[in-house]
């Protein structure tokens, strides 16, 4: 036999058992979405390089370790993008829906990252992502939120997930906080593990997030971003705050959460759960008010989050969340040489009958106890067995209910769509 071909690690094919919980999600998704009026935009896959140097940040994870980078057949420089954003923003510029305008909007796909693979950390994964363009005000901040929490409430997770806020104010503010915390923490470099050394120099702020327990018992005395908060920023965190008490959302204030990308300034927040061991982060997002400068665009305040639709189809289904789907609803068999001819046609017309109606044709011929076996394995609630002219109405799910036999089409037609109805 011919040695077979894997798939690349870290890259999962989702198989047609769990396709179903795929779609449920991605319905829900797309519904929420549309209930809070923000419309799809479908990016391609990949990009320039450039496009996420410039956004994300050269002194990132993504950027400095976990680009697909390639060199194409013209010798220009492409990365499978590693997050939505960054595309939206240069989609957004390049069509003109940025300017002067506001644009609330949603997508959903595959992202890539040279990450190593483990439960709820992927090569190829997937979000879904809110941007909402031209918002200034806490108001859209609070908006995106609550959508997220909306999603909790309609999968029934609400218990299982924590809402962490915190605010990296201004440009300047971050500045200012940055050389105060590089100076707090050169006079504790030997304590430091290495990565924060590292970063020291490169991108300070995210020492805050480093794992390591000796960085984060020196941390305990850092200098705090709040304490240097521009007004404007505390007033815009604070009208985020007041909303959310309104609507009855509970979040803590996290000092040290900062996110991997450069491109937040003011409000970020995630939502965290124990469920998922290391991998606890399912959705993440903040304000990146210069983004859109930054790629080319008129400046436009803008704020968003991305969730991660595998870490919750896991949060999901850790907690019996993924509701039980059925693919065929009639299984229809043919027991002789001339029912075998009919019976494409007569499961065309169950199907013209009612639209939707999944109609399996058992295919292959077996005996009548095989094929019955396999219409009871399929999951349908009837069998349609047909011998030369005549119909026979089997209800596989409930063994009480009395099987009709001698039927017609028309009693087979009405009864399936009374039971469907
Ligand atoms: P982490 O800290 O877990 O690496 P991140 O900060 O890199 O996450 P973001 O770039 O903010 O993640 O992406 C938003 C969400 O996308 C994450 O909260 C997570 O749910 C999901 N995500 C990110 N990277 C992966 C991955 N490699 N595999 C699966 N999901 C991922
Ligand atoms: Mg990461």
């Amino acid at each position: 036999m011919a040695k077979t071909i894997q798939a690349i690690r870290g890259m999962n094919d989702i198989l047609p058992d769990q396709s179903p919980a795929w779609q449920f999600v991605e319905g829900v998704l797309r519904q929420v979405a549309a209930s809070y009026t923000y419309q799809e935009i479908r990016m391609p896959v990949l990009e320039s390089t450039d496009l996420f140097k410039r956004s994300i940040g050269e002194v990132t994870d993504i950027v400095e370790k976990e680009m697909y980078t390639f060199d194409d057949r013209n010798g220009d420089s492409l990365t499978l993008r590693p997050e939505g954003t960054a595309s939206c923003v240069r989609a957004g510029n390049e069509h003109g829906l940025l300017y002067n305008q506001t644009q609330r909007l949603w997508y959903m796909g595959p992202m890539f990252r040279h990450e190593r693979p483990q439960k709820g950390r992927y090569r190829q994964f997937h979000q879904f992502g809110i941007e909402a363009f031209g918002m200034e005000g806490p108001d859209i901040d609070a908006e995106v939120i609550l959508l997220s929490a909306r999603l909790w409430q309609q999968f029934g997770i609400s218990d299982q997930v924590e809402l962490q806020l915190n605010s990296l104010a201004s440009n300047e503010a971050r500045a200012r906080y940055r050389d105060a915390l590089r100076e707090f923490l050169r006079a504790h470099e030997d304590q430091l593990d290495e990565d924060s050394k590292r970063r020291l120099d490169t991108n300070v702020l995210r020492v805050l997030d480093s794992k390591s327990p000796e960085t984060q018992q020196v941390l305990e005395n850092a200098p705090k971003l709040s304490e240097y908060w521009d007004d404007e920023s505390r007033a815009h965190f604070d009208g985020l705050c007041q909303r959310l008490d309104a609507a009855g959302i509970k979040y803590v204030l996290n000092e040290r959460l900062v996110r991997g990308l450069d491109y937040y300034n003011r409000t970020v927040f995630e939502w965290v759960t124990t469920e998922l061991g290391a991998q606890g982060t399912v959705c993440a997002g903040g304000r990146y008010d210069g983004l859109v400068e930054q790629l080319g665009g008129k400046a436009t305040p803008a704020v968003g989050f991305a969730m991660g639709i595998e870490r919750l189809v896991l949060l999901l289904a850790s907690q019996d969340k993924i509701p039980a789907t059925q693919t065929v609803d009639v299984y229809v068999i043919a027991l002789n040489e001339a029912a075998e001819l009919k019976a494409p046609a007569v499961a065309e017309q169950l199907r013209n009958e009612q639209q939707g109606l999944r109609v399996q044709l058992h295919s292959g011929s077996q005996n009548m106890k095989k094929k019955l076996a396999k219409a009871d394995k399929s999951g349908a609630e009837y069998a349609v067995i047909i011998r030369d002219d005549d119909f026979e109405i089997k209800h596989l799910r409930d063994r009480d209910q009395v099987d009709r036999s001698a039927a017609t089409i028309a009693d087979v037609i009405t009864l399936v769509a009374n039971k469907e109805a």
